[in-house]
């Protein structure tokens, strides 16, 4: 048997359900705050991620499904998306004109990790990105847009970390503070020791216990902020007095292009894959690709530790009308109905392999279906069917001309799904 690819799972109904419902629903937020969506390609070429992300990053370092294509260009699978919107941004020419460009994108990246619980190799990810202006309410809308979509899916227990990373001015003073500070300390791990030269901020980023520890008393990013970014930051936290937050001095992103505000979503209760979310401005990253000197931020949320959090809501499905036929014209009869009904906008569905009466009121049952439409060839004759209710077990032989009608009664009855879609009855009959 051939299995997946270690790291990579497989999303099944009944689940595949619950993620359309979150789906649905950032999609609707994200029209609501006036963001409109963006659709990319898995695969990139390699240098955007190894020029945007930074060489000295977990991601680049070791985490990227990079190879060769068959003519001999390095490709990458994308391990996040913010770079790429960014070159699809500059590609195609989008940021022409006044205003706030403002973008989402969903969908899965790669990333050469060591699978566990919340981490894959391929997971998913919702992506915001605002381009165009440095104004903290922005910072505050994209925040703030986060959290509306995090309540509306029903996800109480979390926390909202905020920092500013500072702008390369302000950064520059902090480096060499931090770098002196990672010099006198001894202990630090393999990778550590060399970021401490290459890049002392990537040692913030550290997920090993004893750097985390070493690191309790480093110096902060906080207390070397130029004015400019400290009045930047306190304007984004009075915007957001209102949301309960924590600042969190030491939070840094694991990408080097992160600037000012940066925030993550945690929840404690994913145990070590804690971040659900993060996210913060990139000011510097459209210049880097070759762009304007334009400024931006965003976020991204983890989907799949996004889907362990939420309350196991039952998602309902459309009530379901089952065809049973016995007979080869009355199958073709029923085949015909069939498409009639779906015409008509009721989920229905019949079983194809001539089964017994009994097998296919069997799968009728399974399926869940509410209502049964059965017809043989006696009911063929005086061109009726018999209808039943699966509820109620109550039967009654009708004419074929009634049924839709019938049918849209007894359906409105039925509980319409969790999405909406309400069936519409048109005037069709047999
Ligand atoms: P972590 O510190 O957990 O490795 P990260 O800083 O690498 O996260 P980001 O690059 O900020 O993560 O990605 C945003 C979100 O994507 C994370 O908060 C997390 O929810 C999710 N995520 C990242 N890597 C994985 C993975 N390998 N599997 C599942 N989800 C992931
Ligand atoms: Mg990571």
């Amino acid at each position: 048997m051939i299995t997946a690819i270690r790291g990579m799972k497989d999303i099944l109904p009944p689940e595949t359900r619950r993620w359309q419902a979150v789906e649905q629903t950032a999609r609707e937020v994200f029209a609501l705050y006036g963001y409109q969506e963006i659709r990319l390609p898995l695969l990139e070429r390699t240098e955007l991620f190894a020029r945007s992300i930074g060489q000295e990053t977990d991601i680049v370092a070791k985490e990227m499904y990079t190879f060769l294509d068959r003519r001999g260009e390095s490709v990458t699978l994308r391990p996040e998306a913010t770079a790429q919107v960014v070159r699809a941004v500059l590609e195609n020419r989008l940021l022409h004109g006044a205003g706030v460009k403002k973008y989402y994108t969903l969908g899965p990246m790669f990333r050469y990790e060591r699978p566990q619980k919340g981490r894959y190799r391929q997971f998913h990810q919702i992506n915001c990105e605002a381009l165009g202006s440095d104004a903290p309410e922005l910072d505050a809308e994209v925040i703030l847009l986060l959290l509306e979509l995090l309540q509306r899916l029903g996800l109480g227990q979390v926390r909202l970390l905020l920092n500013s990373l500072g702008c390369p001015a302000c950064q520059q003073e902090f480096r060499a503070r931090l770098a002196l500070y990672l010099r006198q300390q001894t202990g630090w791990c393999h990778d550590c020791q060399r970021r401490r030269d290459t890049n002392p901020l990537r040692v913030l980023d550290c997920k090993s216990q004893h750097c985390r520890e070493l690191l309790a008393g480093a110096p902060v990013m906080l207390d070397f902020l130029c004015p400019a970014c400290k009045q930047h930051y306190s304007r984004v936290k009075a915007l957001l007095a209102a949301q309960t937050l924590e600042e969190a001095p030491r939070l840094v992103r694991g990408l080097d292009y992160y600037t000012r505000t940066t925030f993550e979503v945690v929840a404690t209760s994913l145990g070590a894959q804690d971040a659900v979310a993060g996210g913060g401005r990139y000011n510097g990253l459209v210049k880097e690709l070759g762009g304007p000197d334009l400024p931006g931020l965003g976020f991204a949320i983890g989907q799949e530790r996004l889907m362990e959090l939420l309350p196991n809501k039952e998602t309902k499905s459309s009530p379901l009308v089952f065809l049973v036929a016995l007979g080869t014209q009355p199958r073709e009869r029923a085949f015909r109905l069939l498409q009639q009904l779906r015409q008509a906008g009721l989920a229905s569905d019949m079983d194809f392999e001539e089964r017994s009466l009994k097998a296919q009121m069997s799968l009728a049952h399974r399926r869940g279906a509410a209502l049964v439409v059965i017809m043989g060839e006696r009911e063929l004759e005086t061109d009726e069917v018999i209808l039943r209710d699966m509820t109620t077990s109550r039967q009654q032989t009708i004419p074929t001309d009634c049924l839709l009608p019938r049918l849209a009664e007894q359906l409105a009855g039925c509980q319409s799904n969790s999405f909406g879609n309400t069936a519409i009855i048109g005037g069709v009959t047999g």
